[in-house]
């Protein structure tokens, strides 16, 4: 078993992150597997060397140790480069130019049926740039951003037409809606409920998607322990293996850590950084305790 923490380092941990990291920390050990870390940096405008170090200061105060070196995103562009290229030959992708206004503007403008519907990203892309003449330039130098053509897998890209398609991931978890065990849906399903979702973002060259596809498959992840709020995504992950010929870890997603009045721990919710209560004399112990370790 080799399992993975991969946070960005966009501002301090806190009790959420504390959990995850221990979560997977423990179940690797208790395994007799490996536990890695891998830092999410291809947010260049948000992530900052003092986060990260901090990251590292907060997990190993915790208890917790990795192999060295650690995965760095920031420093496997090529590696998405490559990918995006190969989706780009096998026409899975399109560019698309729209920005939040715009799209806000199509979905707004009356349609049958009952609106908009919400993925994983937000609210569905309505598909303005998909039909359009692909320009002239290889995909990824391309300033505009590159979307994946869910409507074409949903016509067989992969194998089976008329969204037929079956993809199937291991939950060992469970979902918001308490899935567990064999999840199955089609790429017709795909096509409806998440849509042509952006895997290279304009100025970026990549995405959250596709970068914790590759590396996962990289570092040679077998099961994936993270947060709750992850588990639609993880369909756009199989979908993404396939494509990509990348096996598929198991999954299991875990309960997130909420405040007292029930809401999940922001990004930025200072108030319950790690750091915070380690400068208050907690013990790593009394983390534990708190998230229900
Ligand atoms: N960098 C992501 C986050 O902090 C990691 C998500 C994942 O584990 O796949 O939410």
């Amino acid at each position: 078993m080799r399992t993975r923490f991969a946070p960005s380092p966009t501002g301090p941990l806190h009790l959420g992150h504390a959990y995850s990291a221990m979560l997977a920390h423990d179940m690797a050990m208790a395994a007799g597997g490996a536990f890695l870390l891998r830092i999410e940096d291809i947010d260049q405008s948000r992530a900052r060397p003092e986060w990260e170090a901090l990251i590292f200061e907060d997990l190993r105060w915790l208890g917790l140790s990795w192999p060295e070196p650690v995965m760095r995103q920031s420093e496997r562009m090529p590696a998405y480069r490559t990918a995006l290229e190969d989706l780009w030959a096998r026409r899975a992708l399109f560019e698309c130019t729209c920005n939040r206004r715009d799209i806000e503007a199509a979905l707004a403008a009356p349609q049958e049926g009952a609106g908009p519907a919400y993925g994983p990203d937000g609210p569905v892309y309505p598909g303005t740039c998909r039909g359009k003449p692909p320009s002239q330039r290889p995909a990824p130098q391309s300033g505009a951003a590159l979307r994946l053509n869910m409507e074409e897998i949903a016509r067989g890209l992969l194998g089976r037409s008329g969204g037929a398609d079956e993809f199937s991931f291991t939950e060992t978890g469970a979902g918001p809606q308490c899935e567990t065990g064999a999840i199955t849906f089609t790429a017709e399903h795909a096509a409806r409920a998440i849509g042509d979702i952006v895997l290279a973002r304009r100025g970026m060259g990549t995405s959250y998607h596709l970068s914790v596809v590759l590396d996962d498959a990289a570092q040679g992840i077998t099961h994936v322990i993270r947060g709750q709020d992850l588990f639609e995504a993880t369909k756009i992950h199989v979908i993404l293996q396939r494509l990509l010929g990348l096996p598929t870890p198991v999954y299991h997603h875990h309960k997130l850590i909420r405040d007292e009045t029930g809401k999940r721990l922001a990004k930025r919710d200072d108030a319950r950084a790690i750091s915070k209560f380690r400068d208050e004399g907690a013990a790593p112990q009394d983390i534990r305790a708190m998230v229900g370790l």
